[in-house]
């Protein structure tokens, strides 16, 4: 007989949009889950659910809130150990911190070892799926897939193309990132939960030709992801503009090489020109926001409310680790902030919604995770809102669930995760 879990808690599901209408609307409270052969397979009430599967292995979480786990769609595992390295912008950043680290990842120990702290980190965040860039080293992607495996996590990752304006050792060409590339898409797209994205870093690092062999891998595997990184701050636009003196826009560049569509994924998207928005929402193409990345590279301030509302497909991302940290519920609040710095506070339903379903959406994977409902994969969190005293204090007397949990969203980190669930199976960390 099939193994059947029943956790009892609150457990919050969303069946609607918290963008559409009153935010809380869009949200579901139940007090039990049931899990089984790794999936949801109902919600409702602890009576109920308990009556009708009595042969359920319980557990019993009382108040703490069962939910989604975070999916966390833009991040650099390799970067994993110089997180939080001081004082530079963008492209000062890359060439002091990043690149030296991002060579060691031909090593296939060294990748490994990375991996799975990174993996070890998240899991202890409550981060449950990320699509992550690896480096020009096929050995990054096998190292992070791999680790990923044997921990049943669903991923997205990619080997990231450099051809150049980065240094020796940590170029390719553009030949060689398309067999690359294709190599590791055939090996690992579709394998148990893995999917590969085809990862060119960004246009200043890749020539013209290299870009167009990005585009030419991805019209013959469009089913595939598309990942890089678009108008972050404004030096690197211009940047762009001297490379590229016949683009009519940052976005341009991709597009015109066949890498603007509906399964792109787009990081920060922060100086958008009207043109480019407007492509943007023509093609569905999906928008990650990384705000702690923002503040902290001193990037800018996301247009949340206004891309919204236009219709755009929104996520919520660490950028480990141009982000300062590891935490979803750090990169909420950092969200919360610039949405007041715009004049538009997002209410804590938006925030568990953006890490949970709508980074699901940016991966095209909201039928599968980032959400409880029945035959969803059953990654789950379970989230102690009382985590520290300083939290408990101000959540005692909370009168709603989304007072309850704000002081989480704004002051929790890894202590708030009680327990994570993969697959149905408790993560041990
Ligand atoms: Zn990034």
């Amino acid at each position: 007989m099939a193994q059947k879990t029943l956790l009892k808690g609150r457990v919050l599901s969303f069946d609607g949009s918290p963008f559409e209408g009153e935010p809380t609307d869009a949200a579901r409270l139940d007090e039990a889950v049931l899990i089984q052969d790794g999936r949801v397979s109902a919600l409702g009430t602890a009576d109920d659910l308990t009556r009708a599967h009595p042969d359920a292995d319980v557990r019993n979480y009382g108040a703490r809130l069962i939910m989604a786990g975070f999916i966390d769609p833009h991040v650099h595992y390799p970067q994993t150990a110089m997180i939080a390295s001081w004082g530079k912008r963008l492209i000062d950043w890359l060439n002091t911190y990043t690149f030296p680290e991002e060579m060691k990842f031909g090593d296939i120990d060294y990748a490994t070892e990375i991996a799975n702290r990174y993996l070890d980190l998240t899991t202890a965040h409550g981060t449950t799926t990320m699509c992550s860039f690896c480096t020009i080293h096929p050995e990054s992607v096998d190292a992070f897939f791999t680790a990923a495996q044997n921990r049943g996590q669903r991923v997205v990752a990619g080997k990231t193309c450099m051809d150049r304006n980065a240094p020796d050792g940590l170029r390719d060409t553009a030949q060689t990132a398309y067999d690359q590339s294709e190599a590791l898409l055939e090996k690992w797209h579709g394998v148990d939960r893995l999917s590969y994205a085809i990862t060119p870093r960004f246009s200043p690092t890749s020539t013209p030709e290299q870009l167009e062999a990005m585009g030419a891998l991805w019209a013959e595997h469009p089913h595939c992801l598309m990942q890089t990184h678009l108008s972050e701050q404004t030096d690197e636009i211009e940047w762009v503009r001297s490379l590229f003196p016949d683009a009519r826009d940052y976005l341009d560049t991709y597009e015109k090489f066949g890498l603007l569509g509906t399964n792109g994924l787009y990081g920060h998207v922060i100086h958008l020109e009207d043109r480019e928005r407007d492509r943007l929402r023509e093609v569905d193409a999906a928008l990650v926001h990384c705000p702690t990345s923002n503040t902290f590279i001193g990037s800018g301030l996301f247009d949340m409310n206004g891309l919204i509302h236009d219709g755009h497909r929104v996520g919520l991302a660490t950028d480990t680790g141009g982000g300062s940290s590891f935490s979803m519920l750090r990169t909420m609040a950092a969200a919360y902030e610039i949405g007041q710095l715009r004049g538009r506070p997002l209410h804590p339903a938006q925030l568990l919604w953006l890490g949970t379903v709508g980074s699901a959406r940016t991966l095209r994977m909201d039928d599968r995770i980032g959400n409880i409902a029945p035959g969803m994969e059953a990654d789950l969190i379970v989230l102690d809102l009382a985590s520290t005293p300083a939290i408990a204090q101000r959540e005692a007397h909370a009168d709603d669930i989304w007072e309850a949990v704000f002081p989480t969203i704004m002051m929790g980190d890894d202590r708030a995760i009680s327990e994570v669930w993969i697959g149905g199976r408790p993560a041990g960390f």
